[in-house]
């Protein structure tokens, strides 16, 4: 475990198991032994056949734990509650999921349950988003906020106010000035008395990669001579009453509660501003930013690393708030957050398999090795470079070695694309040339695993802004790991790869895998997961080379032998439906192919009935998910 640092980004929820698993323990720390889920036994049940009892599912999976989920609100509210007392603040902190970060239905109705009995909310930034969050709160708390952020149209507004109409708890966050008229309008017309919130834009700047909405010039929110305009505004037309929220947010990840306290104060003060100037603010709306420690490093000068716990974090913003609002006077605000990568990060786990390894040989002891591949080698032309070759390997000259080998290659490359020399010729080179590279160490030990996975798909961040996660074996973790390598995707691009991890590594310990790998080499399965992901990339990830999502299982704690129960499971989009959304019609497309097998079925004495295998095999690889499968269950030969 230390190796893979599971006890730094992993704590309190996933730890290494006696059997050199990984497992889970969905309340936390403190959990007992027989109430830990080994997660290799989720993989196992999810993924073997029905035939022998397991559910059928293919991998990449994602399993989700609810009680992971809990916990996470469960704490955040507590740290809250915590920080409440301890400072003597004189009122409630009420948050919200901002589910742009998991649109899952499953996540985003367990965060509304879980969260009902403090009041927590949901925020929106599009008219999607707003929609689920009006159906998923209503079976929420009266008072939970649905807070309604990003560009708005008058369907957008409407809408909203269509929410408070139903008795949703609606506030509409302004973030541009315009969007202040189309309120007033709208509001008049569907005469319902809005509540208005202004997301202002900070002067405290986060400089970190999250940071960049950040800052006088971020993409987001009201100037101060902005906010002055609404609240004039709101006078002419006897609203002011109306503005009862202040929003910011500077960014995810903050890295530090230094940071936090300097933005959460600048905020406070325009907030006792606003009460000054007669609006009826109430709620003090201090965006997301609480940040994860991927890399269990605990630094603040890491985009990937934070320098806090939710309990310094809550302490940090109440009394910076505190300070402020008794400075001026001003009653303590509720406190709300958005805070997303917080609360459902740990939640998920995706888990994939290693299918093949490239292979690395040790190097040979002697030089013997050489004299059989240089013999092949059949151009006269040649001589001088294998004269020098062997007797610099003779004399143990290793750079002279090295460097006549390059020589070698690079005459040998000119001859074939001359077409002067074989292609068994120019192998037999490449061969030496490896070979010499091992036997003087300077060959790349790093070996290249291939995931059935896509990056693009299931860890776009790493791909579109180089974020880490931890990834790492999920079993095994008793046993030595003999090698290190890169993780290669199945897409044909070759940014398809993980090749830096936490910690600063460019390569992975990792196991040899047993026989040649689970799919296509029928030997032993080799699991691996990727931690902390549960924010973030399912709702970012695409579909290259139309690799769809994964399947996705939700596993809850429970008694008994195995102390997990799978509560749902879905497959994963299959060929069909990727196509589908590409606008190619599978049905349409079964139907030609099965047509062609038909015609060329007819002509053919030999196999009048090949038609109809034909076809429903075809019609089982249009249901079957896209990625890779073992033999046995070949939809084509089954
Ligand atoms: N609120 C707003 C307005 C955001 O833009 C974001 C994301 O950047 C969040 C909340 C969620 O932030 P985080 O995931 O850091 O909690």
């Amino acid at each position: 475990s230390a190796l893979y640092r599971v006890d730094g980004w992993g704590s309190p929820y996933f730890s290494v198991n006696s059997s050199g698993n990984i497992s889970i323990s969905p309340h936390g720390v403190g959990t007992l032994a027989h109430q830990e889920i080994d997660l290799l036994k989720v993989v196992k049940k999810v993924s073997e056949p029905k035939s022998s009892g397991g559910l059928g599912l293919q991998l990449p999976l994602i399993v989700r734990f609810p009680d992971v989920l809990k916990n996470r609100l469960e704490s955040l509210q507590s740290a809250f509650n915590f920080a409440i007392q301890s400072h003597c603040y004189e009122a409630h902190y009420q948050g919200v999921y901002p589910v742009k970060c998991n649109q899952d239905r499953y996540v985003v109705e367990d965060i509304v349950e879980f969260g009902s009995g403090f009041r927590f909310g949901l925020e929106a930034g599009s008219k999607p988003e707003l929609l689920l969050a009006m159906s998923c709160l209503c079976k929420g708390s009266p008072e939970a906020f649905l807070v309604c952020n990003g560009f708005k149209d008058a369907e957008y507004v409407s809408l909203a106010l269509v929410a408070r109409k139903l008795h949703l708890n609606t506030v509409i966050v302004l973030e541009q000035e315009e969007e202040l008229d189309i309120v007033i309008d709208i509001s008049r017309k569907l005469g319902v008395r809005p509540v208005i919130g202004v997301r202002a834009k900070l002067r405290t700047k986060h400089s970190g990669h999250f940071g960049s909405t950040s800052g006088e010039k971020g993409k987001f929110g009201l100037t101060t001579t902005q906010i002055l305009r609404v609240v004039k505004r709101l006078e002419q037309y006897e609203m002011l009453d109306c503005l009862q929220l202040l929003h910011f947010h500077i960014g995810s990840q903050i890295p530090s509660t230094a940071l936090l306290a300097d933005g959460v104060g600048e905020a406070a003060q325009i907030y006792c501003e606003l009460v000054r100037l007669g609006a009826c603010v109430k709620v003090l709306d201090i965006g997301g930013g609480l940040g994860i420690d991927y890399d269990g490093s605990k630094s603040q000068d890491s985009d990937i690393s934070v320098g806090y716990n939710l309990e310094e974090y809550a302490s940090a913003v109440v009394q910076a708030v505190r300070l402020a609002c008794d400075r001026k006077g001003v009653k303590h605000p509720v406190l709300c957050s958005e805070s997303g990568r917080a609360i459902v990060s740990h939640h998920s786990i995706l888990l994939f398999e290693a299918v093949s390894a490239s292979s690395y040989q040790s190097p040979p002891t002697s030089f013997n090795g050489f004299q059989n591949l240089v013999e092949k080698l059949p151009n006269d032309a040649l001589a001088d470079y294998q004269r020098n070759l062997s007797a610099a390997a003779i004399r143990g000259d290793n750079d002279s070695c090295l460097l006549y080998a390059e020589q070698l290659k690079q005459r040998c490359v000119e001859q074939f694309k001359e077409g002067s020399l074989g292609i068994e010729q120019l192998a037999a080179v490449d061969g030496l040339c490896e070979l010499v590279s091992k036997a003087i160490g300077v060959s790349d030990p790093v070996r290249t695993y291939h995931v059935n996975l896509s990056v693009f798909t299931s860890i776009p961040d790493f791909w579109g802004i180089g974020q880490l996660f931890p990834v790492i074996p999920i079993h095994r973790l008793d046993e030595h790991p003999a090698a290190r390598g890169i993780l290669s995707d199945l897409t044909c691009d070759s940014d398809g790869k993980i090749d830096k991890f936490i910690g600063g590594e460019s390569s992975l310990p990792l196991h040899e895998l047993e026989g040649n790998g689970g799919i296509n080499g029928g030997g032993g399965s080799y699991y691996l997961g990727m931690f902390l992901g549960g924010a973030y990339e399912e709702a970012l990830g695409g579909v290259h080379n139309l690799f769809g999502g994964p399947s996705v299982v939700r596993v809850s704690q429970c008694n008994g032998p195995h102390s997990f129960a799978v509560t749902h499971a879905a497959p994963g989009p299959s060929c069909a439906d990727v196509l589908r959304m590409m606008q190619f019609e599978p049905h349409l497309m079964f139907e030609t192919l099965k047509h062609r097998a038909e015609e060329l079925a007819n002509n053919d004495d030999d196999d009048p009935n090949g038609s109809m295998a034909l076809a429903s095999s075809l019609a089982r690889c249009f249901d079957n998910m896209p990625y890779l499968v073992a033999a046995s269950s070949c939809s084509l030969t089954a």
